[in-house]
């Protein structure tokens, strides 16, 4: 399962990064995922509450930022690629709805720049 061995790399991290700095507990994570990534934050989240029982990290808060694609047209515009309205509830839209934005500018078709991004932002540890 993609999320599980998502979820080590990210229990790693956090493990290490709270050895090193002698912590006592871990707070909160926070962690941003990119639009483009196909990634459950449920599953997600569900396989770093099973990794960090027994850990230092038992209990932590984790927090989940979404970072929509960014765009890039032939006219010149650059920036948020957006998410069209009707996948806003779900929680995987597909690669191919992202893939047919429109330039907000011209409406010609985006070049997507990023949003396959998954990055710890923040680890909040108690010392
Ligand atoms: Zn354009």
């Amino acid at each position: 399962m993609h999320e599980y061995s998502l979820a080590c790399e990210i229990f790693e991290t956090v493990i290490e990064t709270a050895d090193k700095n002698k912590a006592i507990a871990v707070n909160s994570i926070t962690l941003e995922i990119g639009g483009l990534t196909h990634v459950s934050p449920e599953q997600l989240l569900f396989c770093l509450d099973v990794l960090s029982r027994n850990s230092i990290a038992e209990g932590a808060k984790v927090n989940v930022n979404f970072v929509p694609p960014s765009g890039e047209c032939e006219c010149g515009y650059r920036g948020d690629a957006g998410v069209p309205d009707k996948l806003r509830d779900e929680d995987q839209p597909s690669l191919y709805e992202y893939a047919i934005q429109t330039c907000p500018v011209c409406g010609k078709l985006l070049q997507l720049l990023g949003g396959d991004e998954l990055m710890i932002r923040t680890i909040d540890i108690e010392i």
